[in-house]
């Protein structure tokens, strides 16, 4: 019975725990910008960004006609094979189990001749982690480009490994020349979600007696017309979204900021003037670049007592657990969808749970008819009652049973890895496995949850317990 005095949390809005974490122990809470305060309307922010790299494309040569981007085509967590104009989905253990070259799906056993042999490992270059939605159009880019080099229609040579540094060049380009930050701060309201809540969560940290700090990688410039946007209109009239923030540190060049110790600018006025900080940071300011260090010594506060919410799996997650053993929070968007598509199924999970449970009792049925066959041909070993003629009718049967149950389970299989996306499925499972999206937040996120706001029905005070992890030998839960 849901409880009338609990606000109710749509199922995909939780905060999810891989380690216990005490909000209650936490002095500061450092928030990332882009795609965690500021949540983009992801399609028309990658659309923008992949027409603008097709333009510097096209400007070079390349036949770009006709070619669109399709925010279906890659998702986050799926893997680049620089070497072979792949992309690929890999599990926990680093197992491809999808991949496609340039837009085209391998068939199994062209991935199985592939990947049979070689595993995804992160630390070699060779391998590009989809680590953000900002890296959609760049996916998806990249698997069109490798169409066209595999037709001969570049207009100069390339390996896959050089055609990938080409094209991350013109989307890093996008990112890093203005046209894209201006065209967003001309008009927010087309590519920026309004998230009330999230306004209020911040105040109730705040309130709480959290430090709140907004380190970004963002320059001054955007930062502030974004946090105003997205902030200024929530809050209680007369207060902006800089008294939200005891620390402002913009272009803060994570993940370097998290494992270097860069120097901190002050910016003095609103045209980002700067000035050399040969001061404590103090309460208020709003500063360039820095480290964490320095954070840390500044305030007092370090370690498990600042937990530290992004995006990025690599540059917000990984590296401030790695490096500082920050409590860490990963922004999964896609979340919402992805448990909206699971709730959708379970009807066909439980079905298919039983039809599998049935498949299993037949094949064991099989193994153990089979293996008196081979006993009475071979004439050794205690053997079942039954003779050779009708063990072989048996085996026949079972066989012909599983093959009819398989025609059922495949169908019910094959809508379950399309989840949320037919090319790629769910991005947190590999088949029947966590994917190696999951293994990484397993790893370094404390918690996960949708979006920012998710912390308000938490409240400030929420103590996170991480579940009892399932493992094989654990005794069967019965579907009945
Ligand atoms: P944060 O998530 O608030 O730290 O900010 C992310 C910043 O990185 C935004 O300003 C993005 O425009 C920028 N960004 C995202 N992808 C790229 C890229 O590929 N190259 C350079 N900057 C990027
Ligand atoms: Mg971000």
């Amino acid at each position: 019975m849901p409880n009338p005095d609990l606000p109710e949390v749509p199922p995909g809005r939780g905060i999810f725990c891989n380690r216990t974490l005490n909000l209650r122990s936490v002095r500061a809470i450092g928030y990332d910008m882009d795609y965690t305060l500021v949540d983009y309307r992801v399609e028309a922010f990658e659309r923008m960004v992949y027409a603008q790299a097709r333009q510097r494309l096209a400007s070079e040569g390349w036949p770009m006609d006709g070619l669109e981007f399709d925010g279906s085509m890659v998702t986050r967590g799926l893997v680049i094979d620089t070497e072979r104009g792949n992309l690929v989905k890999a599990n926990r253990f680093g197992f491809v189990k999808r991949a496609m070259h340039g837009t085209r799906m391998l068939e199994f056993t062209e991935q199985r001749d592939a990947y049979a042999e070689t595993l995804v490992e992160l630390a070699d270059p060779r391998w590009v982690f989809l680590n953000t939605l900002f890296t959609l159009s760049e996916g998806c880019l990249f698997a069109q480009a490798v169409d066209l080099l595999d037709r001969g229609a570049l207009p100069r040579a390339f390996e896959y490994a050089s055609l990938y540094r080409h094209v991350r060049e013109g989307v890093d380009a996008q990112h890093m020349e203005g046209h894209l930050k201006a065209e967003i701060a001309a008009a927010p309201e087309r590519y920026v979600v309004q998230d009330a809540e999230a306004a209020l969560a911040l105040l109730d940290q705040k309130a709480a007696g959290k430090k709140l700090l907004l380190i970004t990688n963002s320059d001054w410039s955007f930062s502030s017309k974004m946090m105003a946007h997205a902030y200024d209109r929530h809050l209680p009239e007369g207060m902006t979204w800089r008294q939200l923030f005891d620390l402002v540190i913009v272009s803060a060049r994570k993940p370097a900021f998290f494992t270097e110790r860069g120097p901190f600018f002050e910016v003095v006025d609103e045209s980002g003037l700067l000035r050399p900080v040969t001061a404590p940071l103090r309460t208020g300011g709003i500063y360039l670049g820095g480290s964490a260090a320095q954070v840390e010594k500044d305030l007092g506060i370090s370690g498990d007592e600042i937990l530290y919410v992004g995006d990025h799996m690599f540059g917000d997650v990984h590296v401030s657990k790695r490096t500082l053993s920050w409590r860490t929070a990963l922004v999964l968007r896609e979340l919402e969808g992805e448990v909206a598509a699971l709730e959708a199924y379970r009807p066909l999970e439980v079905r298919l749970m039983a039809l599998m449970a049935e498949k299993e009792s037949l094949e064991t049925q099989l193994s153990q008819a089979r293996l008196n066959l081979q006993r009475l041909h071979a004439g050794y070993g205690p053997r079942s009652g039954a003779d050779a003629a009708s063990s072989e009718t048996r085996v026949h049967e079972l066989r012909n049973r599983i093959l009819a149950l398989d025609a059922v389970i495949g169908p019910l299989a094959k809508t379950g890895s399309e989840l949320t996306n037919a090319r790629w499925g769910l991005l947190t499972r590999a088949g029947n496995d966590k994917s190696h999206l999951t293994r990484q937040i397993e790893r370094y996120a404390d918690i996960y949850t949708s979006r920012v706001s998710n912390f308000l029905h938490a409240t400030p005070y929420a103590y996170f317990r991480s579940p009892r992890g399932s493992l094989p030998h654990d005794p069967p839960f019965r579907l009945d």
